[in-house]
């Protein structure tokens, strides 16, 4: 399994939600994280959809935390902080995105039970980005300006996402 690029249909769909958390639901997830830790460059989150399957859930992992949430959403925003972000359907590319600053999320573990949390800092920017991706949102459509996004060296920009920056 490769991760899905910018460009692709799939990441523009409305994820469907996870009615049973079965056997392919979990090998998924274990593949979803190995994907993320092997990817080069390294994620911090991979949500379904990057995978080519539009359903809704997405792993994350940060250095003391990792996990999945299933079907989650968000109840409560609070606050608002700009913060840059990649993403490894956009690899190499870099853009500063306003996000709320604290979250409360629900959603499911790999057990099917529903978890409610209150979330800031990196890991709310992280689960925004990711529930983003269920909705068939990518952190680029926030940039408004291309001078905005950097490119780090050995990449380049997406051309469908050029020609989207020049509607703009
Ligand atoms: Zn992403």
């Amino acid at each position: 399994m490769r991760v899905i690029t910018y460009g692709n249909p799939v990441l523009r769909k409305k994820a469907k939600k996870v009615k049973n958390i079965d056997k392919n639901i979990i090998q998924l997830v274990e593949n979803m994280f190995s994907i993320m830790h092997t990817n080069v460059p390294q994620g911090i989150g991979l949500a379904a959809p990057q995978i080519g399957i539009p359903i809704a859930l997405f792993v994350y992992g940060l250095d003391d935390d990792e996990g999945v949430m299933i079907n989650p959403k968000i109840l409560e925003k609070n606050g608002k902080e700009i913060g840059e972000e990649g993403c490894l359907s956009v690899p190499g590319v870099f853009g500063p995105v306003e996000r709320a600053e604290s979250i409360v999320v629900t959603a499911l573990n790999i057990k099917g039970k529903k978890i409610t949390a209150r979330l800031s800092g990196l890991k709310a920017r992280v689960v925004q980005h990711e529930t983003d991706h269920l909705n068939g949102i990518l952190f680029t459509d926030y940039i408004d300006d291309i001078s905005k996004l950097n490119v780090e060296e050995g990449y380049e920009l997406p051309e469908k996402l050029i020609e989207r920056l020049k509607e703009k």
